[in-house]
């Protein structure tokens, strides 16, 4: 489909060849008529589908931080852009001002602003009417005198500019950039400048752009009607003829030229069909500072060549080409300073290493490959030699194969030699993958440069001389190198890979070719490929086929590989099972692994050998199973038939063995169980590049994977990025570990730095709430999971999905594997699994011993297994204090303990009974006597009383305790917190907490809220205590309302004697707004409390948990004991893990409760 740029140079084109006579420019009628078409039908679907939900995205951050917006539009047209915003967003404009030169539009967009007609006008809460200036926005610095915006002066600001409408007129479009950006205001965090742009590239240079958004699929139908296509064409071509006789002939003749470039679909033939991708970029008032880092940083000389063309597409703000660490880090300092995005280089294969206005940094300098002689032990290896590989994150796939085999040794890697760490990073698939597994199975450490903190991480084996001076070990490290392994693109700017290695394999190489007559043949072929030969080969064998047309036929290509490490002699190769099926291979060879790079099919024979050379490709890949089935064979056999050029193919890559004997869950590659990845891969001759036929070329890849999406067992992450297109695909990777991949990208990319790559999900859990039901063996706990849950799902006014899931069911799971027993038995036959119990919990403890994360794995399995559910209640927790243990690692979501509590005897009576636990014998006790509170060192968040039958307490239990957690009160207090991104600090979502008591009726809601959920009782309660500044708002007002006296507690010597002091190291707060590092005292007068009193103490916000530890060691001091003491707490940011402090610093039997829980600061 042609699209519309390449439509007005047609057109344009016609004009010169056929008239000589001057042209003039459109009348505002003509062009409102213009316009017109383009935005009716199909046209509105770039508005609806993409301007108006990414303007909503990209605003609504900014328009959270303020309370008022001023807006200008440039070129809205007749409409206002920001007057289809969402109402909340709307409602923020308090003020608004238009360039529109037009003078058609410039009165109906007055008209329409001021229309009160409507129910409701596009942005009602103006403060006055609005100001639309019927003139064009001009560069007045540059203009000379006389000239003018037409603002009525320079020092008018505002907090968001948009350039409507591909910023029509306007040469150079970066110099009207710069210009708008000092329109914007610069407190708090400056405003923004968004353009919309119509045809793909936004040529800016130099401007860095804050985020970008594009919409490839865009397409604009036009009537084939005379009339309609003679307002359309002078619209797009942006001219008339002078004389009136010329632009008569010349309509005819652009009629004619819309006629052959638009495409008409069968189901609506008397529409012409124009593709019109469209971009966003967004610019800050840091759209500038490219400056301060190419001063830093050395800039790539020359042209960088990629061997990618779609990259080579992207105009990128700049290529810097990093030579030492140091300069990593620095790049990565000045994006999260300046909020914007970096992209990376490695081998420069994918189409988004370079991105339009957006720094690049080339690894290229980064070159070196070691090999190291490993003290073995120190790595888990299954690998044969005990060599490791220290790769530089610049190394191509072919420098480490050559450098390897050099010292015997190899790395499972890709097939091509150019390809860089892209792959390793993000899977890896090879001829060695069924031997040995991918090539990010072979990671055992690396060095990275963070992009959240800028500082030089290593993790998991690295040798010490390959640790980067200031090199540090991340603390959770685990999770990092769990991550490396299939998503290593998305987390940090990667300095070098620490591989395990394998010995050197030679390779016997054997390629047949097979003509196909037509679709059934190409079925019974693939069938038996799959069935006969690749099922049955050995795992040091892997089969590749080629599904391809060429000579006017289609053909089925097919080469075996088989890998040695042993010494063999032979003139001809050992029959295999295809001998038998395609008789002998047309050739075989015994290669080494480089010369093995030219023996691919695609590189030696298919197609001329690469299509004779100068040709570019792009590809998608997807995971399938029994290729030979009618289902997926046709459709593969569908898809080669539809190709756009004879050059494109199928390529079905062997997998299975090595890569499935990895579970999904144990590395971030989470899609093992294929046969088969179908690379689906366009291929056309270089110098189309960027023409209608790359285009075609593209969309026909993503239309197969369309098509084979519902058959997939996954999609390969390397190489989806930003394109729209590949978020269907981006779902499909990373199989069972999407979700948890999102919660490690929030936090070590909290500012979205490699914005670029693979998309992971932005959107976090559904669960809100997590209820932990633990207790001793047989006290009821799944009988109440039970019960509680029906009781979620009953209260049908919220329409709640609820699930009860055992965590012991994953250890019992691997514990079946490993020694054979009856998984099901285990799970449902009590007797059995009270047979199996010492075992499994030795077991248990043998791997807890051996990975001591173990808990939280199997924590997040449980929760991310169970993504779908509003409520989900877990038993069989083994942990002490789970949620002060694991709360971090659920950031967003309220984590509860319900400890179910029952007699001795009731336990004795119910061991047998079906009210029983069916895990619950195997459930370590949570105390080791009796079932007082007292007796633990830490406090359930509630405890239920289970030793009455039936289930009626339990229900009542639930809604009287568990139901207020999903009350919609507190959703609305929720919304009322305000979020300020980057405050105090680049890459810090402040939420405003405090503020809830400036929106209206934010206090009142807010105490009323902590009064309801305090599960102690208030009639005990003497005082409630708080500290300075915000538990003093919310205290004040709570204790009003239940009628209890505060206690105040001050810095130091602003209380009256007799006090009590303690020192209080900074709050997580000032500790990032300030500098001072000093510690304060806090002090509170003595003897206000009367000694035994219960007392509440009231913050607004729980986070590091110093402030209220340095609260309950003062009231201790002032003889107030720890079990007399309750916290409650407006907002609680479990990722800095204050449960835990105040555990460890004693005061673990404080009952905490929290009304709301954010991640982020
Ligand atoms: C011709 C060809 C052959 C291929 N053959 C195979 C194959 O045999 N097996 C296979 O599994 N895949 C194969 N692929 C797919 C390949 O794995 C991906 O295209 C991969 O992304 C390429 O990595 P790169 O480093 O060459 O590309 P780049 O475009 O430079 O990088 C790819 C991605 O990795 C990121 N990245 C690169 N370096 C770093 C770093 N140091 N730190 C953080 N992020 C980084 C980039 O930002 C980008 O997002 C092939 C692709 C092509 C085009």
């Amino acid at each position: 489909m042609a699209t519309l740029e390449s439509l007005k140079q047609a057109l344009r084109q016609k004009a010169k060849a056929t008239a000589s006579c001057s042209t003039q420019p459109l009348s505002d009628a003509q062009y409102s008529a213009g316009f017109d078409v383009l935005v009716r039908g199909s046209g509105w679907m770039t508005y609806q589908g993409f301007i108006i939900p990414q303007l909503s995205q990209l605003l609504a951050p900014l328009f959270k931080s303020r309370i008022h917006i001023s807006a200008l539009e440039i070129g809205p047209g007749p409409k206002s852009l920001l007057g289809y915003l969402p109402g909340c967003l709307r409602r923020k404009i308090r003020s608004y001002t238009a360039f529109e030169p037009n003078g058609l539009f410039a009165t109906r967009l007055e008209e329409w602003l001021c229309s009160t007609s409507e129910t409701e006008s596009p942005l009602p809460c103006l403060e006055n009417p609005p100001t639309v200036h019927p003139i064009p926005f001009v560069l007045q610095h540059n203009m000379g005198s006389g000239t003018s915006t037409g603002t009525g002066g320079n020092d008018e600001k505002y907090d968001i500019i948009l350039f409507c409408h591909s910023m029509y007129g306007m040469k150079p479009k970066h110099r009207f950039i710069e210009r708008a950006l000092e329109m914007l205001v610069e407190w708090p965090q400056g405003g923004m400048v968004a353009v919309f742009h119509r045809e793909g590239a936004l040529h800016l240079d130099g401007l860095v752009c804050h985020r970008t958004a594009s919409f490839p699929t865009g397409v604009i139908s036009v009537a084939n009607d005379d009339e309609v296509l003679d307002c359309f064409a002078p619209f797009i071509a942006g001219f008339t003829m002078q004389d009136v006789n010329v632009d008569k002939a010349i309509r005819v003749d652009w009629r004619k030229v819309c006629l052959a470039l638009g495409r008409r679909e069968k189901d609506h033939p008397s529409q012409l069909l124009f593709s019109s991708p469209n971009v966003m970029a967004a610019f800050t008032k840091h759209a500038t500072a490219l400056p301060e880092l190419t001063a830093q940083v050395p800039l790539v000389k020359g042209d960088k060549t990629l061997k990618t063309r779609q990259a080579r597409l992207h105009r990128p703000a700049s290529i810097v080409r990093p030579t030492e660490v140091q300069h990593v880090q620095q790049c990565v300092r000045w994006a999260l300073k300046h909020g914007v995005g970096l992209a990376v280089i490695g081998g420069g294969h994918s189409g988004h290493c370079l991105w339009p206005n957006v720094v690049s940094v080339d690894m290229g300098a980064f070159d070196q490959v070691h090999i190291h002689t490993a003290e073995i032990d120190e790595v888990d290896s299954a690998s044969d030699s005990s060599s490791l590989v220290v790769a530089e994150a610049g190394c191509k796939t072919g420098d480490i194969v050559r450098k390897t085999m050099a010292a015997g040794v190899t790395v499972p890697l890709g097939a091509r030699p150019s390809v860089g760490a892209g792959l390793w990073l993000q899977g890896g698939i090879g001829h060695l993958s069924r031997l040995h597994g991918l090539a990010c199975d072979a990671i055992v450490g690396a060095v990275m440069v963070s992009v959240d903190s800028s500082q030089i991480l290593y993790v998991g084996y690295v040798p010490s001389q390959h640790r980067p001076a200031g090199a540090v070990r991340l603390e959770n490290e685990s999770d990092l190198l769990w991550a490396m392994k299939g998503a290593g693109t998305n987390f940090g700017i990667v300095i070098s890979l620490t591989f395990k290695t394998y010995a050197a394999p030679t390779y016997l190489t054997r390629n047949w070719v097979v003509p196909l007559s037509g679709n059934l043949e190409a079925r019974l072929r693939l069938s038996d490929f799959d069935q006969l030969v690749a099922r049955k080969l050995h795992r040091n064998c892997s089969a590749d086929a080629y599904l391809y047309w060429e000579a006017g036929r289609l053909h089925l290509g097919m080469t075996m590989i088989e890998s040695f490490t042993t010494r063999f002699t032979f003139a001809t190769p050992t029959p295999t099972p295809v001998d038998a099926i395609w008789g002998p291979e047309d050739n075989f060879k015994v290669v080494d692994g480089v010369s093995l790079f030219e023996t691919e099919m695609y590189v030696s024979s298919m197609h001329g050998g690469h299509g004779g050379g100068k040709t570019s490709s792009f590809k998608r890949c997807l995971f399938l199973k029994s290729i030979g089935e009618a289902n997926v064979a046709d459709r593969l056999v569908a898809a080669v038939e539809s190709r756009p050029s004879p050059l494109c193919y199928l390529h079905l890559l062997q997998g299975g063995e090595a890569v499935d004997d990895v579970a999904a869950h144990a590395t971030a590659f989470g899609c093992r169980d294929w046969d088969f990845a179908c690379v689906i891969t366009s291929v056309w001759p270089r110098d189309q590049d960027g023409t209608e036929a790359a285009r075609s070329g593209v969309q026909w890849v993503y239309n197969v994977t369309g098509d084979l999406l519902s058959l997939s067992g996954g999609a390969y992450g390397a190489d989806l990025g930003p394109d729209p297109r590949d978020a269907a695909l981006a779902t499909k990777a990373f199989g069972p570990n999407r979700l948890r991949l999102a919660r490690l990208k929030q936090s070590l990319d909290p500012g979205n730095v490699l914005a670029y790559t693979c998309p992971l999900p932005k959107e976090t859990m559904k669960q809100k709430l997590i209820i932990l039901v633990t207790g001793k063996s047989c006290a009821g706990k799944d009988y109440c999971a039970g019960v509680w849950v029906s009781v979620f799902i009953r209260c049908t006014h919220k329409s709640l999905t609820a699930r009860a899931v055992s965590i012991s069911d994953a250890i019992k799971r691997e514990y079946a594997a490993v020694t054979g027993a009856d998984l099901s038995r285990l799970l449902w036959d009590r007797a059995y699994k009270e047979q199996h119990r010492p075992a499994l919990t030795a077991f248990f403890e043998r791997q807890a011993r051996q990975r001591p994360r173990l808990p939280e794995e199997h924590f997040l399995n449980v929760v991310y297994g169970a993504e779908d559910v509003d409520v989900l209640l877990i038993t069989g927790m083994r942990d002490e204090a789970p949620v002060a243990a694991l709360s971090h690692l659920v950031p967003d979501s309220k984590l509860l303990e319900v400890q179910v509590q029952a007699s001795e005897q009731t336990r004795r009576i119910r061991r047998g009974c079906h009210g029983g636990d069916i895990d619950g014998g195997d459930n370590k006790d949570n105390n080791n006597s009796g079932s007082s509170l007292t007796a633990l060192d830490y406090c359930p968040s509630l405890i239920y009383d289970n030793n009455t039958t039936g289930d009626e307490a339990a229900k009542r239990f639930s809604e009287h305790y568990l139901l207020p957690f999903v009350d919609e009160d507190l959703q609305r207090l929720a919304n009322m917190v305000r979020q300020s991104p980057n405050f105090p600090r680049p890459s810090i979502e402040y939420r405003h907490v405090l503020g809830i008591s400036q929106q209206p009726g934010g206090l009142a809601l807010c105490t009323s809220l902590l009064q309801k959920h305090f599960t102690g009782g208030w009639a005990n309660v003497k005082a409630v205590a708080c500290c300075e500044v915000g538990g003093f708002v919310y205290a004040s007002a709570l204790a009003l309302r239940v009628d209890v006296p505060l206690v105040l507690i001050r810095e130091a010597g602003k209380l009256p004697p007799p006090t009590v002091s303690v020192i209080k190291p900074l709050s997580h707060m000032s500790s990032l707004a300030s500098n001072d590092s000093k510690e304060k005292r806090i002090e509170m007068e003595r003897d206000v409390v009367p000694r035994g009193a219960s007392v509440v103490v009231v913050d607004d916000v729980l986070s590091t948990g110093e402030t209220l530890c340095a609260v309950l060691q003062l009231l201790n001091e002032a003889g107030i004991r720890a079990e007399n003491v309750s916290i409650m707490v407006v907002a609680e940011f479990p990722v800095h893990r204050g449960r835990e402090l105040l555990r460890q610093r004693g005061f673990g039997r404080i009952n905490i409760q929290s009304l709301l829980v954010f991640s982020g600061a």
